[in-house]
């Protein structure tokens, strides 16, 4: 990781080498890339010259054709007015950075939503109510832990600033 920038890589149940390549840059950029074709894997190694071939290796040496995935969030804390009859969860209501959150919050609010429906038979309203109560600050505490990982992993003090997340973490546990 670095300002901006990182190589992410895991490996899966079956042996595959997964990467993930971040890179903050603007949209019309990584459109460009991505409408290179064949060259847009090039093009992204370019931006890690001078890093440890081992890494772009993993840019360059893929074996399937690269993924774009731009990378969307809604301010920590985005909340609406009630309105009556309709609510949102999952990513349509809190969409952030990938942190490790996302999905899990998702099925949360389904089950969250189902309980809070099955307490109040017949009346909708103060099921959506109660539900949002709920939901409003917990997707906004985690809204802002998944700011400060991705801060941590591509901000200015990177990768410093995610042994220093890591530190912290662990130090109070
Ligand atoms: C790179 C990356 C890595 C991630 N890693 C993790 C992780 O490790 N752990 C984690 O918990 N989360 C992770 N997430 C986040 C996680 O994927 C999402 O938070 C989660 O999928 C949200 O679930 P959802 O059901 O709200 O939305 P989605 O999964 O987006 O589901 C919405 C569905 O609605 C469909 N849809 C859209 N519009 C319409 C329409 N008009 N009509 C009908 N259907 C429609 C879409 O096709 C989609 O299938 C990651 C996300 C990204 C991008």
């Amino acid at each position: 990781m670095a300002p901006g920038q990182g190589i992410f890589a895991h490996r899966e149940p079956d042996g595959t080498l997964h990467t993930y390549v971040a890179l903050q840059r603007p949209l019309d950029w990584i459109a460009g890339v991505e409408a290179s074709g064949p060259a847009a894997l090039g093009r992204i190694a370019r931006e890690f010259e001078g890093w440890a071939p081992a890494l772009t290796a993993l840019i360059t040496d893929g074996e399937t054709a690269p993924v774009f995935r731009p990378i969307h969030a809604l301010p920590a804390g985005h909340r609406w007015q009630r309105t009556p009859g309709v609510t949102l969860l999952g990513d349509a209501a809190h969409l952030m950075a990938p942190a490790g959150d996302g999905a899990n919050l998702a099925m949360l609010d389904g089950a969250a939503l189902g309980q809070a429906i099955a307490a109040n038979p017949g009346d909708t309203e103060t099921a959506l109510a109660a539900y949002e109560e709920d939901m409003f600050p917990r997707s906004a505490h985690a809204a802002a832990g998944a700011d400060e990982v991705l801060q941590a992993c591509l901000g200015e003090d990177a990768p410093r600033s995610l042994v220093d997340f890591f530190d912290s973490a662990f130090s109070t546990q």
